[in-house]
């Protein structure tokens, strides 16, 4: 059985305790009186119940365990956390020395908070820019190699579905990347929009035969917890205890593993299914609608919640939207995305209102183009 390449945690955090909180260092029989945490000692009237006076556990029990099956992975390779965000800084920290050259390796156009991690942490980030294939983007994964191989990058962050493009990373591909990538990298495969990827599959089952793979949930995106902020670092048991240490004590509201658990429950599960079908359905109605529209040149291919167009008129667009009080993201800041926009698939009513404004951007120049008519 391969083992976790423990020689790409930081050397200084590899014997590292992390903070004993009251929680994790009580041992014995549960306390009758617990007065080892400085909790207030009577519950505030806005929270009558007292639910919330006390400390919540650092890994709340029930929740890993339901996480853990809903993705068919063991309670030992899920580390919860303040959404995915977090784990990805964790990932930052446990693996990169602060200041020193081992850094990230990213494929744009991605997900920025890669990143903004490895920035704010003080280690390079190494892009390897991904292919515009016309109607989706590749992933040039020889060149990853290449780069981790060259710079001495601790971790590679692939996203997919990916965050703008909606594009998925070849598996084969990425087979082979993990093999050339054994001893050299933690590659982390970014799940969060996975469950829209309807033709897809997660790669939680190939951990076991990867333990450089790290994989990302959220419950963010189909399970429509974006503020609950509850999100899943699911990895080789090894890992996910030594990312667990630098966590900070406390990271999961109580509140929100609440809430979290509810939407993990069988019934809830189906209902967020039959939600990520709609949506699936929805996403091509929008993808359609985008493409009708004649100043759109091109609209990619998703297997996410949103879809990303190209338009040499993205100015008039998002004016009109706007106008119509209709916030879509512009993503003509990014390097080869300069006239990209990318919108996230609402609901039935919010298509039409998209469709509705867009329709009154062609008003003016079709107006004209009859005044100007014989
Ligand atoms: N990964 C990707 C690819 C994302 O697009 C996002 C959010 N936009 C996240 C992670 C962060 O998700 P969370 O809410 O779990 O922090």
């Amino acid at each position: 059985m391969t083992r976790f390449p423990r020689h790409l945690v930081r050397a200084d955090l590899q014997a590292f305790d992390g903070y004993s909180s009251a929680r994790t260092s009580f041992a014995g029989p549960p306390a009758r009186i617990w007065l080892n945490a400085n909790e207030a000692a009577e519950p505030n009237r806005a929270d009558p119940g007292g639910s919330v006076r006390r400390y919540p556990p650092p890994q709340p029990e029930p929740l890993r365990r339901s996480f853990a099956d809903y993705l068919g992975a063991r309670q030992s390779q899920v580390l919860l956390a303040r959404g995915s965000d977090e784990a990805i800084d964790g990932l930052v920290r446990t693996l990169c020395p602060p200041g020193s050259d081992a850094g990230i390796v990213v494929c744009p156009p991605t997900f920025g908070m890669y990143a903004v991690s490895a920035a704010v942490h003080g280690v390079p980030v190494h892009e390897v820019p991904q292919v515009d294939a016309g109607h989706r983007f590749r992933h040039d994964l020889g060149a990853v190699a290449d780069t981790v191989r060259r710079t001495g990058a601790r971790v590679v962050f692939l996203d997919s579905p990916g965050n703008p493009t909606g594009s998925t990373v070849d598996p084969g591909q990425l087979d082979t990347l993990l093999g050339d990538l054994a001893e050299h990298s933690v590659v982390v495969l970014d799940e969060a929009y996975a469950e829209f990827d309807v033709a897809g599959r997660s790669w939680v089952p190939d951990l076991a035969r990867h333990p450089h793979l790290a994989v990302l949930r959220t419950m963010s995106k189909a399970h429509g917890l974006a503020g609950a902020r509850v999100g899943a670092l699911v990895a080789d048991p090894e890992l996910v205890q030594v990312v667990g240490r630098v966590q900070a004590p406390y990271p999961l509201p109580a509140p929100a593993v609440e809430m979290a658990l509810s939407a993990l429950a069988p019934e809830a599960i189906q209902h967020t299914h039959a939600r990520v079908a709609a949506t699936a359905r929805r996403r091509e109605r929008l993808a359609a609608v985008l493409a009708g529209h004649p100043g759109v040149a091109t609209v990619y291919d998703s297997a996410a919640n949103f879809v990303l167009v190209r338009s040499g008129e993205a100015d008039s667009m998002l004016s009109r939207l706007r106008e119509a009080a209709i916030a879509v993201r512009d993503m003509r800041h990014l390097p080869g995305l300069s006239d990209a926009l990318r919108v996230s698939v609402g609901t039935e009513e919010e298509i039409d209102a998209v469709v509705r404004a867009l329709r009154d951007d062609r008003a003016p120049a079709t107006a004209l183009r009859e005044e100007r008519a014989p």
